[in-house]
Formats: C-alpha cells, structure tokens, sequence
C-alpha cells in the first residue's frame, strides 16, 4: 500500500500518519519527490483501514501495490536508483562496462587485462575468484588468490571490482576487499546468502538465474533490500530455453520489463547470454538499444588457452572496438559513460 501526500504538506501531519502505520505494524519506506511524499507500506497491511485513511484531510490517495515486491517497485520509488561505485555511476542515463576475464588465472592475466579493459573505456574490472562450475572436476577458481590478484589490479588500473561471492563465509573479507559483490544466476534464490549481502551497505549485482522469471529476479532484489541494502544493480544473463544454438536466449524484453516496474539499475551480460564471441556485439548494441545502464563483458588476452569461457571471451583488441561502436550509440541515446 502506498499513500500519497502533498509534498507541501506539514512535516508535523506526515510524522503523525507515519507514527500511527508503524503502530499499526507496518514497516514504512519514504520517497520525497517534487510535488508528492510518499509513504510506502511493508508488511502486514491487514489491520489497516483504507476508508480510514482516506478519510484523513492530508492524504492525497492511497493506492494498492499488487505487485508482491515493494522496495524494488518504481511506485515506492518512481525515480531512477543510480549506484555509486567509487565516482563511476550506474543507472540514469549512465552507460557502465564491467569488463575482464571469467576467471582469474595468475597476476600477470588479470593485470595485462585490467590495462586493456581500463583503456578501451571499462569502469569496472571483473573477474572471478570462485567460480560456480556444473563439475566438480573442473578449475574452482583460484580462491583467496584469486581475489588478492583482482586487488593488486585495481591498484595498478583504479579499477573497482566485481566479483562473485558464493559463500557467506567470505562475506566479511569480501565487504574489505571487493567494490560490487557479486551474486550469480546459481545463487539468484539462495535466499540466505541474499539476507547475508542484504545486511550490508555494498553494492550487489545480482545475476537472473537461468529459470527464473522477471518477478522472481525482483523477488530476489526484495530480499537483499528488505535487509537494509538499497545498492543493488540487476543483471540480464540470458535464460534457458529450447533453444540449444546460444548458451542461453538473451531476454531483451527484461530490460523495458524491468524499468517499467523497479527503479533498480539494469545490466546485460552478452557474453553469458549468447555463449560464443561473435555473438557479444550484437547482443551489446541490441542491449544498449533496449535501456540497459550497463554491460558485463568476458575479454580474455588469450581466450583459446582460457581456464573457463575461453568460447565466449572477447580479446582486448575485439572488445575496444566494440566499445567504439557503443560509443557512438551512446551519442544517440544521450548517455554518458558511467
Ligand atoms: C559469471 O559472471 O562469472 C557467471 C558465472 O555468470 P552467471 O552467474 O550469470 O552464470
Ligand atoms: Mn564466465
């Protein structure tokens, strides 16, 4: 439930319409806008009476939320969230690359990379430390490491840094040492881990899961918000489908779907969407075309001798030329660079 208030409306009349939903045993989520404040309503709204309220001379309207996430939703918050990431911007009218390898594989890899990526236009280094893989058997991920070579990057380049998380037991060295915690498509509905991050103030960029619908991504978000934490970046990875040709099927429609109804940011991974390097162009320009506010970009400097996703890895030349292009999208878009 959501109630409209004048925003010329005394502070004194709010406080007391405030005081009385949390009596009543809501949890209250405030928006002040130019012409209205509004009073989004969490929780149990039972013991609420909208005839009540409407009776009340300094309500505007009350109106319904159907929708089953709230904090998320544009109607508790209908202006665009924008992330600060170290003095790099993501959501209105940003444009933000994340870019590097899928994993990473030594100092000298994540560092060459980091240059490259940071040179062709990138604000955001990624790479992963743990990695998410179907087998047992294959390459984990370098661990600790990993993420003290993704750290000695960022202080070569500047770059921040996204990385996966998949466990809570690291979230503590993670909130030290990593920019954007990344949450991936297997983990989208562990629904501890999302309590976990949701508890803290860092960013969180939260991948779809394969199977999941757009509701259940936002579900997700509401999860990790309903902790406290209100830095959340969505991410479009493509989902499964019948289709066997591409890794996954890139949801373009996701994107508008998204922004009609959240006012979260929302990314596109091309290169886990469509799973095979030529595809991640054309899939970055259709992303960009459709309103995304960013990209997740795999560049690898040696993609046929890669430890993981070599197939779908841009080398650094290829992905230059790819931010060339989109830049001048951008210039027709009216965006800037995040
Ligand atoms: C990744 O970005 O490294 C990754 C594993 O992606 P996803 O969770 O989307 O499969
Ligand atoms: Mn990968």
């Amino acid at each position: 439930m959501l109630i409209v208030i004048k925003s010329e409306e005394k502070q004194e009349n709010v406080n007391k319409i405030k005081r009385k939903m949390k009596e009543l045993g809501c949890e209250i989520c405030e928006f002040k806008g130019q012409t209205y404040y509004l009073i989004g309503l969490v929780g149990d709204t039972s013991n609420i009476d909208p005839d009540l309220l409407n009776a009340n001379e300094n309500v505007e309207k009350i109106i319904h939320v159907q929708e089953p996430y709230k904090k998320v939703n544009r109607l508790f918050h209908p202006e665009d969230t924008i992330i600060d990431i170290c003095g790099r911007k993501i959501g209105q009218g940003h444009f933000t690359v994340m870019a590097g390898p899928c994993s990473v594989e030594s100092e000298e890899q994540i560092v060459s990379i980091a240059k490259e990526v940071k040179s062709a236009g990138a604000s955001i280094l990624r790479g992963g430390a743990f990695k998410p893989r179907t087998s047992p058997y294959s390459f984990q991920g370098m661990e600790l490491d990993g993420l003290e070579l993704l750290k000695l990057a960022k202080k070569e380049t500047g770059l921040p840094i996204v990385t996966e998380l998949m466990s809570p037991k690291y979230l503590d060295k993670f909130i030290d040492d990593v920019d954007i915690i990344q949450i991936g498509a297997r983990n989208m509905q562990n629904f501890d881990l999302l309590k976990e991050v949701g508890m803290t103030k860092k960013a969180i960029l939260l991948k779809r899961g394969m199977s999941a619908t757009i509701q259940e991504l936002l579900m997700a978000a509401e999860y990790i918000m309903s902790e406290g934490n209100e830095n959340i970046i969505l991410c479009e990875r493509g989902i499964r489908t019948f289709e066997k040709y591409t890794r996954n099927t890139l949801d373009l429609s996701a994107i508008p779907v998204i922004k009609k109804h959240s006012h979260l940011p929302v990314i596109v991974d091309p290169s886990h969407a469509g799973g095979l390097w030529w595809l991640v162009e054309p899939l970055a320009k259709a992303a960009l075309a459709v309103g995304a506010d960013g990209l997740m970009v795999e560049v690898h400097n040696d993609p046929a001798n890669a430890k993981c996703d070599g197939q779908q890895s841009l080398k650094p030349e290829k992905f230059k030329t790819l931010m060339n292009k989109l830049n001048k999208m951008l210039e027709i878009e009216d965006k800037k660079i995040g």
